[in-house]
């Protein structure tokens, strides 16, 4: 079998999903798609990484057959297309994906590649898991009480893409329509843009927020809105919210309002999970102040594109902020930074958000040790100061090693 052109390894499985579960043989067929500028130096010692890892946790009876799909310059140059259709073929039937950054093309076609895989996949659920790793620079006071994993809302509200703008035929007609036909007045300069958020799409992410609580032991999930004034979508999100978690999660789930009467009367049982939400400004000044509150946090799309950033900065910054984008049986994982187009091929740049990311992917597919390993050896290699520039540059007495030679000791640690 072949995808742009290329033989899928004849040796590798399909990974299949069932019953909400990956079901994953021992060699699965992993699509990666590199990444544009610094993606080249970040794959090849993240896929280093990631083998080493997998090599030595299952003491050579597993390995993935990682199998290059192209997306982005490399797939321009290769087929003259930005994200040919054999790419997004070959990761519907893997299923599971990994990708470095891409550059987003200038002018016309496309207009962001990853917002592109995200809805022609339909990848509701963007998810940040955002915690500290001892010795990484922090610009706050107590960054390890931070370790939250942020749900954010992937197709739906002010990212929809429903904008007019100022001036056009269409901005005119919606003015004179929402004028005309529901009383509200809006200036006749101004452009429009659209803020959809529906009952399938909200619920099916808390879903999600809420399962991943259950099967990874954690006790807090907040719905994060702005309900208080954007009552009708960020409320509704919040009430829709909070029905998720009393009709299809009432045997573990607590509200907030629950636990303070009687019989909890403010007291957590073991086994069960807090359900309480937050307005998106006063989180914000939460997360600063008392981060260890929070676990899980589910929230509409524009607030999760804030508050990822906002809570990955508190505890170092880009360079290792992993993400994925993920729906029921499908997931891509990937760097939450750029390109860095200046460092590209330059073996400097830090590699830790792409061998995150891979972290998250062994532990959606179920291999744990692997998962552990790499994390572990990575949080050991900071600890004894080894980290490229971007770190080094902030800490005191540290060794600056390039991306190859930060793989490297990371391996050395497994
Ligand atoms: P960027 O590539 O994230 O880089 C901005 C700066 O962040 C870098 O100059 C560097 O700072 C730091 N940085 C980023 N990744 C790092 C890493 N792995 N290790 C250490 N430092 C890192 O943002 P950009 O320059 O705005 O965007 C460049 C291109 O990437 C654009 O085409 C943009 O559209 C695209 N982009 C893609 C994605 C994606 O694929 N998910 C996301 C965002 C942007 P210093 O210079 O201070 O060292």
């Amino acid at each position: 079998m072949q995808f742009n052109g290329v033989t899928v390894p004849a040796d590798g499985q399909v990974i299949d999903y069932r019953e909400g579960r990956y079901v994953v043989p021992n060699r699965p067929i992993i699509p990666f798609i590199e990444g544009d500028g610094t993606g080249r130096d970040i794959w090849k010692a993240s896929q280093r990484v990631f083998d080493a890892a997998v090599e030595k946790a299952s003491g050579g009876q597993r390995s993935v057959a990682w199998f290059e799909v192209f997306a982005g310059e490399k797939a321009f140059q290769k087929f003259n297309e930005w994200l040919p259709n054999d790419t997004l073929e070959a990761i519907k039937k893997y299923r599971v994906a990994i990708k470095g950054p891409l550059t987003t093309p200038v002018g016309g076609g496309i207009r962001s590649l990853n917002v592109a895989l995200r809805q022609l996949l339909d990848l509701y659920a963007c998810v940040r898991p955002v915690k500290y790793y001892a010795g990484v620079p922090s610009p706050v006071k107590s960054p390890e009480n931070m370790d939250i994993v942020i749900y954010r809302e992937n197709t739906e509200d002010v990212y929809a893409g429903i904008e007019f703008k100022e001036g056009s035929p269409e901005a005119q007609k919606l003015i004179e329509f929402l004028g005309k036909e529901l009383g509200k007045k809006i200036r006749s300069d101004s452009g429009i843009g659209i803020k959809p958020m529906s009952v399938y799409g909200s619920k099916r992410l808390v879903r999600k927020g809420i399962q991943h609580a259950i099967e990874n032991g954690r006790t807090v999930v907040t719905l994060v809105h702005k309900g208080n004034i954007q009552k009708f979508t960020e409320g509704a999100f919040r009430d829709w919210g909070y029905q998720v978690a009393k009709e299809e999660f009432g045997d573990v789930c607590i509200t907030e309002e629950e636990l303070w009467q009687a019989p909890y009367n403010g007291k957590l049982p073991p086994g069960k999970i807090l359900v309480n939400d937050r307005i998106a400004d006063s989180m914000f000044q939460q997360i600063l102040t008392r981060a260890n509150e929070y676990q899980v946090v589910c929230t509409p799309n524009l607030n999760g594109d804030y508050l990822s950033d906002a809570c990955a900065a508190q505890v170092g910054g880009l360079g290792i902020a992993p993400g994925a984008n993920m729906s029921d049986g499908f997931a891509i994982f990937e760097a939450t930074h750029g390109t860095a187009p200046k460092y590209a091929d330059k073996d400097v740049i830090n590699p830790g958000s792409v061998i995150l990311s891979g972290v998250m992917m062994f532990q959606a597919l179920g291999w744990k040790d692997v998962a552990d390993s790499i994390e572990l050896a990575l949080a050991a290699t900071i600890q004894q100061k080894k980290v490229t520039y971007d770190l080094e540059r902030l800490m005191q007495g540290a060794t600056k090693l390039k991306t190859s030679e930060f793989a490297s000791a990371i391996i050395a640690n497994m």
